[in-house]
């Protein structure tokens, strides 16, 4: 076969398959409606679009730095000022193709053959696969203190009285001597927790008792927050700055997942390599995305607020819709757009596993993923397994959709939940 390992080991990102599926499903006619992917259903703001516009008919098409363009670092170290009180100078930001290829290329900078990567469970799903493609070992860490090499096959199933969270005790069963790197990423993509500056400044007690372990901190949902405060890892511990690479972009706050702007702060020569990386790869981010992003950190942020108000809306009307159903158990998220429900309850009735064709004896192995594919093919409701963010037996739903949306798609689950269990 002529595809290298890497290659032929690698896998499409889960949420962006299924989400394409669903669109593909829509496109010949179904009904489908789509709880998959992490993407605000609003349009981006006008005085946004207006900016690439006026960029573009001003001739701003050319190549740009490869690290981005100054104005664009200038307003990012000056939007983590405002919002999370940290400074950081131009230097210490690289603008990149959206978050996903800055936390990709933090990776490249940081990860030699064989180094540990640690990442919580549940986990966003392309962590463990970009750990690997860099030579990384990604060890997988449970709340219940479980920690297992990463096997995109065997998703665990940690009591969920342990919760959701990271606590010190746990943080330190996950890391070793050959720990390079641990992957932090609240409010949460798949669950919405979010950690409460206490519980942060606790983790950073364990992580100065490993200073060769840095932090790739996945901070994109930062500013959709419903309940708590999501404080940036690095304002809450200034002494692990040097060690600590923020992750954040425009893609969920502006609605701007299709322009591809995101960014990392950190320490200037971890960034000065990742920008290095970029001029070998991929050069600049798109020249009239960047002053897009631009316009969207420094213009009216009124859209913002009418996009948090509305989430904050469906973040309720998502999880009482489901725990009304039998079997569902949902907390509501306190930040991002997504909930995470804990589907045992169905697992564990045994019309359910008959109807799903599957094997009572073998376990709950593969439960999400049946679950996932009844409920898309019966009810036309599409979801993310929660095995592939590393949790069995959950289920990951995106609110970033309409209200009618979301309560048609409930009423499906329901309907679809009743069949099911009475076999
Ligand atoms: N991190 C998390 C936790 C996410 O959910 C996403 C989803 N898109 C990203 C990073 C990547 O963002 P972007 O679209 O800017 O690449
Ligand atoms: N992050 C979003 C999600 O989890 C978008 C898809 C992706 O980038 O993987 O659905």
């Amino acid at each position: 076969m002529a595809l290298s390992r890497r290659a032929a080991e690698l896998r499409p990102s889960a949420t962006l398959a299924i989400s394409a599926k669903a669109n593909a499903m829509k496109a010949q006619g179904m009904d489908v409606l789509s709880l998959s992917a992490g993407e605000p259903d609003f349009d981006t703001p006008e005085h946004i679009k207006a900016a690439a516009g006026d960029a573009m008919k001003a001739g701003f098409t050319k190549y740009t730095p490869a690290s981005g363009i100054v104005e664009l670092k200038t307003a990012v170290a000056a939007h983590a000022r405002k919002t999370q009180g940290l400074e950081y100078e131009p230097k210490q930001v690289v603008i990149s193709v959206g978050a996903k290829h800055a936390i990709a290329n933090a990776l490249f900078a940081l990860v030699n053959d064989g180094d540990e990567v640690l990442i919580p469970a549940p986990f966003w799903v392309s962590y463990p696969a970009m750990a690997k493609l860099y030579g990384g070992v990604p060890r997988i860490i449970y709340t219940d203190g479980t920690a297992v090499l990463w096997d995109p096959d065997s998703a665990h199933l940690t009591p969920v009285e342990a919760g959701y969270k990271l606590t010190p005790a746990v943080l330190r069963k996950g890391l070793n001597a050959k720990t390079k790197v641990v992957i932090l990423n609240a409010p949460s993509n798949p669950t919405g927790i979010v950690y409460t500056p206490e519980e942060l400044a606790a983790l950073a007690v364990v992580l100065r008792e490993f200073p060769g372990a840095w932090v790739i901190s996945d901070e994109i949902y930062d500013c959709l927050v419903y309940a708590g405060i999501a404080k940036s890892l690095a304002a809450v511990a200034p002494d692990l700055k040097d060690r600590i690479i923020v992750i954040n972009g425009v893609s969920k706050t502006f609605a701007m997942t299709g322009w591809r702007i995101g960014w990392a702060l950190g320490p200037a020569a971890i960034i000065a390599a990742m920008g290095d990386y970029q001029s070998q790869t991929t050069s600049n981010p798109t020249s009239i995305a960047q002053k897009a992003a631009l316009a969207a950190l420094t213009g009216p942020q009124d859209s913002v607020a009418t996009m948090h108000a509305e989430f904050a809306k469906r973040r309720i009307l998502i999880a009482d819709g489901l725990n009304a159903i039998p079997g569902f158990r949902c907390a509501p998220a306190d930040g991002a757009f997504y909930v995470f429900p804990d589907v045992r309850g169905l697992a564990a009735m045994p019309a359910v596993l008959r109807a799903l064709k599957m094997d009572p004896a073998k376990g709950t192995k593969g439960f999400s993923g049946a679950l996932t594919t009844h409920f898309l093919e019966s009810a036309k409701v599409a979801m993310v397994p929660g095995a592939e963010f590393g949790l069995e037996c959950h289920l990951r739903m995106s609110f970033a959709t309409s209200p009618a949306v979301i309560t048609k798609a409930v009423a499906r689950l329901a309907e679809s939940v009743s069949a099911l269990t009475k076999g």
